[in-house]
C-alpha cells in the first residue's frame, strides 16, 4: 500500500455517498471518521440521537471500505481515542506522516471555526471543500435580503422554484398558485387512516453498551437494543419510498394537524437522513414531483407543493438565516426572557395533555412533527418567558434531526422570535383555541380549554393574554398584532384582571402545571 499523503475528515453529518471525493479511490488518501466525547457532550442529547449518528457513521465507513477507500474509524472506546478532533488529528498526522489535510466545510458555526483553527495550526497544506448537499450557498439568503428588515421566505422560495425548475412552467407556478398553504390547515378528521410509521430494527446494542460503559450522559427512551431511524442509504431510500406511497397523498392536507392517533401522521420522517446528508434534497424533491406526475388522480398539487416548500423553501432558507445571523444569533433575546425551562420538559410529566403528548413522544422517538414543536412546546415556552438558551439546548438535544444550523433558526428564530422578527412577521403564540382547532388533545385534558381563569383554566389562555400584556411595548405597534391588542383593550376590566392574575399565578407555579 502506498504511503498516505492526505487525510480527509468526514464529520458525522457529512455522510454524503454522492460526494465527488468518493468517485475514485486513491491509496494515498485516508478518510477519517471519529466518535468523540467532544460531540456527545457539548449538549445533553437524546439517546436515540447519539445512537443514530454513530450507527450511521459506522455504516458509512463500512460502505467506504467496501468501495475500496482507506478508512480510519475511531470508536468512542478505542484506547487511542483522545476524544476531540484536534488531538486525534495530531496523532493521525504523526502516525501516517500526513502532509495534507482536507475537510468539508461544516454546517455548524462552532465546528466551522474549530476546523479553521485546526487546519491553520496543524497543517501546511489544507483544503476546505463544499459538502455538495445544499442547493444554495451559505450567504445566498443574506445577499438576497441585504438591507431588508425582513427575510421573506416566500420570495426566496419562488426564486428557488424558478432556479431549479421545480413545479414551474414558463416562469409560472404549475397549478396557478405558488403556495397552497391555506389548503394545508385541516384538522385530522379520521377520514383517511394514518399509515403505520416505518420502523427499522437497527441493532445498536453494542453502541449503547459503549455509551453506558463510558458514562455518556443522555436522556429519552430507547426501544431495547434496536433503533427505528434509517441509518443507511438503502434504509433512507426505503423511508422516502414509504412516504411517497402512503403519506404524500395527504401530506399537505394534514400537515398542521395533531392527534393522539398517531405520532407522525403523514410526515416523512426523513429529516435525520437529510441532515446527515445520506439523502440529497434535490433527489427527494424530484422523487416527490415525479410521484405526483405519475399519480395525479390520488395526489393533488397542494400535497406535493406543500412538501416541496418544506425542503426547497424552508430548509434552505433556514440555513441561510443561520449563516446571516451567526455568531450574534446565539445571544439574541428580543423579549429579554430569562425564566427556567420547567423540569417536566425532560419527563413529560405535566397535566397539560398537549404538552404531555408532544414531550412524551419526543422522549419515546426523539421526534415530534413541526406543529407540535412550534405550536405546543415552543408556544408554551414563549408564553412562559423561558430563557432562549435553555430552549435551544432542549431542542438541540431532544430531536434526532437537531443540528444547530437548522435547530437554531427554527427554535430561537421562528418559534421564540428572539431575533425580533426577521423570519416571522409576528410571534407564533396562541391560546387553547388554536390547539383545539388543530388537535384532539383538549378532549382528554385535566384543564378546561374554554376557561381563562379559575379552577382548571387552560394555562395557554391566561398566559397568552399575559404575554401580550407584558410585551405591549415591543409588540403593540406590530400591525399583525393590532386585532389582538384591541380585543385586550375592549375586554371587561374585571375579566382582564382575573386573566392576568391567573397568568401570574401560573408563571409562579410553572413546575406544577
Ligand atoms: C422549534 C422547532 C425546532 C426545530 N428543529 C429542527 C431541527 O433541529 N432539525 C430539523 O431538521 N428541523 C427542525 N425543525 C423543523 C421541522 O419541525 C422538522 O424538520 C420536521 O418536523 C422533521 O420531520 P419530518 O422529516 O417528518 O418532516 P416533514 O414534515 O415530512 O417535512 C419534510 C422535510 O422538510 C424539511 N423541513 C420542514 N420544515 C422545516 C423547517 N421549518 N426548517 C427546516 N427544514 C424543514 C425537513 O428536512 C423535513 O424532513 C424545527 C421546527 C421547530 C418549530
Ligand atoms: S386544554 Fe389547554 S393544556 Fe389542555 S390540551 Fe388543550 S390547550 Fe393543552
Amino acid at each position: 500500500m502506498a504511503a498516505a499523503h492526505t487525510l480527509r475528515l468526514i464529520l458525522g453529518d457529512q455522510l454524503n455517498p454522492r460526494h465527488s471525493w468518493f468517485r475514485k479511490t486513491d491509496d494515498r488518501v485516508i478518510y477519517v471518521l471519529m466518535e468523540v466525547r467532544q460531540e456527545t457532550d457539548y449538549v445533553l442529547h437524546h439517546v436515540q440521537k447519539i445512537l443514530a449518528f454513530f450507527a450511521a457513521m459506522r455504516a458509512f465507513a463500512q460502505w467506504l471500505q467496501k468501495k475500496g477507500h482507506r478508512v480510519a474509524y475511531l470508536h468512542l472506546d478505542d484506547p487511542d481515542n483522545q476524544q476531540d478532533f484536534a488531538s486525534n488529528l495530531k496523532r493521525l498526522i504523526r502516525r501516517h506522516k500526513i502532509k495534507r489535510f482536507e475537510y468539508q466545510r461544516p454546517d455548524e458555526y462552532r465546528l466551522d471555526r474549530q476546523l479553521e483553527v485546526i487546519a491553520a495550526g496543524l497543517f501546511t497544506e489544507t483544503g476546505a471543500f463544499d459538502s455538495e448537499h445544499f442547493l444554495t450557498g451559505r450567504d445566498d439568503v443574506k445577499k438576497m435580503f441585504a438591507g431588508k428588515k425582513r427575510y421573506l421566505m416566500e420570495r426566496f422560495y419562488r426564486e428557488m422554484r424558478k432556479q431549479h425548475d421545480i413545479l414551474v412552467e414558463n416562469d409560472k407556478p404549475v397549478g396557478g398558485k405558488w403556495n397552497y398553504d391555506t389548503s394545508n390547515r385541516q384538522r385530522y378528521d379520521g377520514k383517511v387512516p394514518i399509515p403505520e410509521p416505518k420502523r427499522f430494527k437497527n441493532d445498536v446494542g453494542a453502541i449503547f453498551k459503549t455509551l453506558t460503559a463510558m458514562k455518556v450522559r443522555h436522556f429519552g427512551r430507547t426501544t431495547g437494543n434496536t433503533l427505528l431511524w434509517p441509518v443507511t442509504r438503502r434504509q433512507s431510500l426505503a423511508q422516502l419510498k414509504h412516504f411517497l406511497e402512503h403519506s404524500l397523498p395527504h401530506f399537505g392536507t394534514y400537515q398542521d394537524a395533531m392527534t393522539v392517533e398517531g405520532w407522525s401522521l403523514f410526515h416523512s420522517r426523513i429529516s435525520f437522513a437529510l441532515n446527515v446528508k445520506i439523502l440529497d434534497p434535490l433527489e427527494v424533491i424530484k422523487a416527490a414531483v415525479s410521484r405526483w406526475e405519475d399519480d395525479q388522480e390520488h395526489i393533488t398539487i397542494a400535497q406535493v407543493e406543500g412538501f416541496v416548500r418544506q425542503i426547497l423553501g424552508w430548509r434552505e432558507y433556514m440555513r441561510g438565516v443561520y449563516w446571516a445571523l451567526m455568531p450574534k444569533f446565539q445571544d439574541m433575546n428580543f423579549f429579554g426572557h430569562d425564566a427556567q425551562l420547567p423540569g417536566w420538559y425532560w419527563t413529560g410529566e405535566t397535566r397539560m395533555h398537549c404538552m404531555a403528548r408532544a414531550i412524551g413522544q419526543s422522549l419515546d422517538y426523539a421526534y415530534a412533527h413541526h406543529i407540535q414543536r412550534l405550536m405546543v412546546t415552543g408556544n408554551f415556552a414563549l408564553l412562559a418567558g423561558v430563557d432562549p438558551d435553555q430552549i435551544d439546548a432542549w431542542y438541540l438535544g431532544v430531536y434526532v434531526d437537531a443540528i444547530q444550523w437548522v435547530e437554531m433558526p427554527n427554535t430561537r428564530g421562528m418559534s421564540q422570535f428572539a431575533e425580533g422578527g426577521l423570519i416571522a412577521t409576528k410571534p407564533y403564540v396562541s391560546s387553547a383555541n388554536y390547539i383545539h382547532k388543530m388537535s384532539d388533545y383538549c378532549r382528554e385534558c385535566h384543564y378546561d380549554r374554554k376557561r381563562r381563569h379559575g379552577d382548571r383554566a387552560c394555562p395557554f389562555n391566561s398566559l397568552y393574554w399575559h404575554f401580550l400584556d407584558r410585551h405591549r411595548r415591543l409588540l403593540g405597534k406590530n400591525p399583525r398584532m393590532g386585532n389582538m391588542y384591541r380585543v385586550l383593550e375592549r375586554m371587561d376590566a374585571g375579566e382582564r384582571e382575573k386573566i392576568l392574575a391567573q397568568g401570574d399565578a401560573y408563571l409562579k407555579n410553572c413546575e406544577d402545571l
